[in-house]
């Protein structure tokens, strides 16, 4: 699991995501896309999330 938040990426946004990362690389950037106009690439996304991946 991780937790993404879009302030993380320099946004002024509350936008938070807990969830496994391949479905947190879909919403984060479906939510990117949609309200800040920036499709990132999903690897890019999915390397970024692992190091925030949570291990518990
Ligand atoms: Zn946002």
């Amino acid at each position: 699991m991780v937790r993404v938040t879009c302030h993380d990426y320099g946004h002024d946004c509350d936008f938070m995501i807990t969830a496994e990362i391949d479905d947190a690389v879909e919403e984060y950037n479906k939510h990117s896309e949609e309200e800040h106009g920036i499709e990132y690439v999903k690897e890019d996304l999915q390397h970024r999330f692992m190091e925030l991946e949570i291990f518990q």
